[in-house]
């Protein structure tokens, strides 16, 4: 690419990660370089086995492997590896290795203060030139969005969930 831009994709509604999904099978089809890191996601998601067979993106997944709900319910150990994991992901970025970098549920990680509002922005700043970056996650703050190209928010208007029906295999996972 001769440009990046960052793109962030917010908001209530579901769409985040499938938006994200959908640009990397898009641009595996053009040969492009993804790295794709997820943070404070489960294990067990669809997408993990797909992309293991895409040549061309590097998936890494931070966190103990649950998703966490309050802010209570973050340890040490949280703490830990997602700092090991915002270095992951800003070597990556740094490196110029991939066309695309992709941050998901980034904005989750910072709303339990795993990572920092700074560290995002120094994300941005440093950005390379040829490189875009994609973050997603609810609630991205105004700071970060003035930053961004482009900011799409997924408005939620009915959702299932809301009448119990969590997260299904092949649609949500
Ligand atoms: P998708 O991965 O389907 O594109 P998303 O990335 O936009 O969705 P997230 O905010 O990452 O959505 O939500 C992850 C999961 O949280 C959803 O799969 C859903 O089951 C659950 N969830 C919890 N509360 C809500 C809510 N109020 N609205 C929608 N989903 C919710
Ligand atoms: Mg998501």
């Amino acid at each position: 690419m001769e440009r990046g831009y960052v793109q962030i994709y917010t908001g209530n509604g579901k769409g985040k990660t499938t938006a994200a999904l959908g640009i990397i099978t898009r641009a595996v089809g053009n040969n492009f370089k993804i790295f794709f890191c997820q943070f404070l996601k489960g294990t067990d998601y669809g997408e993990i086995k797909t992309i293991a067979n895409f040549p061309t993106v590097k998936h890494e997944r931070y966190g103990r492997g649950t998703f966490i709900r309050k802010k209570e319910f973050v340890t040490d150990e949280d703490i830990k590896l997602m700092k090991e994991g915002y270095e992951s992901l800003k070597n990556a970025l740094l490196s110029k290795n991939y066309d695309i970098v992709i941050a998901d549920e980034i904005f989750g990680a910072l709303k339990y203060d795993l990572i920092s509002l700074d560290e995002i922005k120094l994300l941005i700043k440093n950005k390379p030139e040829q490189t875009e970056l994609i973050l997603t996650g609810r609630n991205a703050p105004e700071e970060i969005i003035e930053l961004a190209d482009l900011v799409t928010e997924m408005k939620e208007i009915k959702h299932y969930f809301k009448q119990g029906v969590f997260a299904r295999k092949g649609i949500e996972k």
